[in-house]
């Protein structure tokens, strides 16, 4: 199981090697990507809450990184936090998140990002429900959910 302890250590150390990596040129991403896409995975933007995709939907099925397919969250992760965001509590796999302190607006927290294109999908608290106690509060944009047994075409 995956804690706040572990989240800490990745963003200060180093984070686990991803599975594959994805880089693209900002213009090749800006095509393939929608502009609220774009505006969180690569501008690090956020999206209003309440007002998104996932935010008040429980469908089973997996939630992959938006921009590139890559596994996020596992469907036993996600459940209901009031927050305005989907929320999970487990990545998928460990080597599929990156972990980065992040200062901007006053508030000392920590970003989670696509460990593969590096996509911001949005940040992690440690204030989630046990055993683990972590919360990953991830933007819907950045996330696509596919039913079980789907495969994506990316
Ligand atoms: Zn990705």
């Amino acid at each position: 199981m995956f804690r706040w302890a572990d989240v800490l250590k990745y963003a200060k150390y180093s984070n686990p090697e991803p599975p594959r990596r994805l880089e693209l040129p900002e213009p090749e991403w800006a095509r393939r990507l929608t502009p609220e896409q774009y505006a969180v995975l690569r501008g690090r933007g956020t999206e209003p809450p309440y007002r998104n995709a996932y935010c008040r939907s429980y469908e089973p099925g997996r939630y992959l990184c938006a921009g590139c397919g890559s596994r996020r969250c596992g469907r036993a992760a996600r459940y209901r936090a009031i927050s305005g965001w989907p929320s999970f509590t487990q990545p998928a796999a460990r080597n599929v998140i990156s972990y980065h302190f992040d200062d901007s607006h006053h508030m000392q927290r920590v970003e989670v990002r696509c460990n593969v294109c590096q996509g911001h999908l949005g940040h992690v608290f440690p204030d989630g429900p046990e055993p683990a106690g972590l919360r990953y509060c991830i933007n819907s944009v950045s996330l696509r959910r596919v039913d079980e047994g789907e495969s994506p075409d990316f």
